[in-house]
């Protein structure tokens, strides 16, 4: 039989109407055997995480406060949901058994994993699943890295002894047994996790949005969604700050062939985002994919004649950012100038210090270091081989008065990065995507 390993995020999971919808998604489709669980999220904007409950309960318990009206404050967001749904179950053995090991010290991994732990009985107590406890499926090296090996082959043996469960996503155990988290919204990784070692034909990842707009919608009024983008190209949006999932994610099932789908657990009915290896089919309508952009950037800007002939030079300023902490994102180069671009924030109280000793390495003619560039990604596997794409780009912001600082384009020729003035990071965005996405 087909498998879909599901994972519902937090806001899906936040009270009893968002588990009602979330039963009517898996029990609409019997395929929909694995689900994985986060811990309940915001019911409304001003709402605590429960995740964030428990970090700050630890925190009391360490500090030696008392916590436990605190606690009851989180036992009271899941016995909320145990009553709204009418089931029979009653966790207040487990609510004691947590308080005991918050005050033996069991670690802030520990805490922030009982979140995803009590929904995920919850949510297989209300759907009649078995549950898997990931303390004994998921594995950590002592180093903190994912065992994906000893992970993969004992939760998919684990899993065949399942015809239905739900898994509790976020966390799984060191070597000496103690509970250990990924970090911030990991519980997308346990889905991915989940999705390989069940050797499942997608993995759908439900969340509160259908799935990656074209833009960000803070700048970009009502962008189109994504319909289709490769792991590729999720890569370049993502590190230009697209959220929405968990980059860590990807791993586990691009390798093993397995799209995401991202899913709306308010709107079942959109089909969200495919996330794919790889597809020579795109929107020819729009050409692109996506646009994506960050701003606190800095150009560490180096002239020197004859540069080109000079053997050794990138190496000794890579090395000499690389002493101090700071991380090379792009490298455009002229022939005698070179352009050095990084996180404005690693260069904090280092200007001088890297300005003289790039001076004294390399010898420039010039050196500078300007603040205050956004760069802009534009990213589509349509642009491969297709040309004019670059002039469009060029032409809409000329049209729109902006004047592009830096341009770099990889050679896999999927993404174009355009730097521009802080200043003007949101018209640009906004030019690139109406040259792109006409009304
Ligand atoms: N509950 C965890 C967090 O808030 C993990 C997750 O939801 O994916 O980060």
């Amino acid at each position: 039989m087909q498998v879909k390993a599901v994972k519902f995020g937090g806001s899906s999971l936040a009270d009893p109407e968002q588990f009602k919808k979330v039963h009517e998604i898996i029990s609409s489709d019997p395929t929909r055997r694995y689900v994985v669980a986060s811990a309940p999220g915001k019911r409304f904007d001003s709402d605590t995480k429960v995740t964030d409950m428990l970090y700050a309960c630890y925190d009391m318990a360490v500090a030696g406060l008392d916590f436990g009206a605190f606690f009851d404050g989180i036992s009271a967001r899941f016995d909320a949901i145990i009553d709204g749904l009418g089931i029979e179950l009653d966790l207040s053995a487990e609510y004691e058994s947590i308080k005991t090991s918050f005050r033996r010290g069991a670690g802030r991994d520990f805490a922030a994993s009982r979140g995803e732990y009590l929904n995920a009985k919850i949510l297989a107590e209300y759907l009649g699943y078995d549950m898997i406890d990931a303390a004994g499926v998921v594995f950590f090296r002592d180093d903190g890295s994912l065992d994906e090996k000893r992970t993969y082959t004992t939760l998919a043996a684990e899993l065949r002894m399942h015809e239905r469960a739900v898994i509790p996503g976020f966390y799984g155990s060191m070597p000496n047994y103690t509970i250990k988290t990924f970090s911030r919204g990991g519980s997308d990784v346990t889905g991915a996790i989940v999705a390989r070692s069940a050797n499942a034909t997608i993995y759908e990842n439900w969340t509160d949005v259908s799935g990656f707009l074209m833009a960000d919608p803070r700048i970009v009024k009502s962008p189109l969604g994504i319909k289709t983008v490769t792991y590729r190209e999720l890569r370049e949006l993502s590190y230009m700050g697209a959220g929405v999932l968990h980059e860590d994610s990807v791993f586990p099932v691009r390798s093993a062939g397995i799209p995401i789908n991202i899913r709306n657990t308010n709107r079942p009915e959109d089909p969200g985002t495919m996330i794919v290896a790889g597809t020579d089919v795109y929107d020819r309508d729009h050409v692109i994919t996506g646009i994506a952009g960050k701003k606190d950037f800095s150009v560490i800007r180096i002239d020197k004649d004859r540069m080109a002939y000079q053997r050794g030079m990138l190496h000794r300023i890579v090395e000499i950012l690389d002493y101090n902490g700071v991380h090379v994102e792009h490298l455009p180069s002229g022939i005698d100038t070179m352009s050095v671009v990084v996180h404005t924030n690693e260069l904090s109280g280092k200007y001088d210090i890297i300005t003289e000793s790039i001076s004294h390495a390399v010898n420039p003619d010039y050196i500078v270091i300007e603040d205050g560039l956004a760069l802009i990604a534009v990213v589509g596997r349509g642009m491969v081989g297709s040309y004019g794409i670059a002039s469009r780009v060029f032409e809409a912001l000329a049209k729109a008065g902006i004047n592009v600082r830096m341009i770099d384009q990889g050679a896999c020729e999927i993404n174009i990065i355009v730097g521009v003035a802080e200043q003007d990071f949101e018209a640009a965005l906004r030019a690139i995507y109406a040259e792109f996405v006409k009304d």
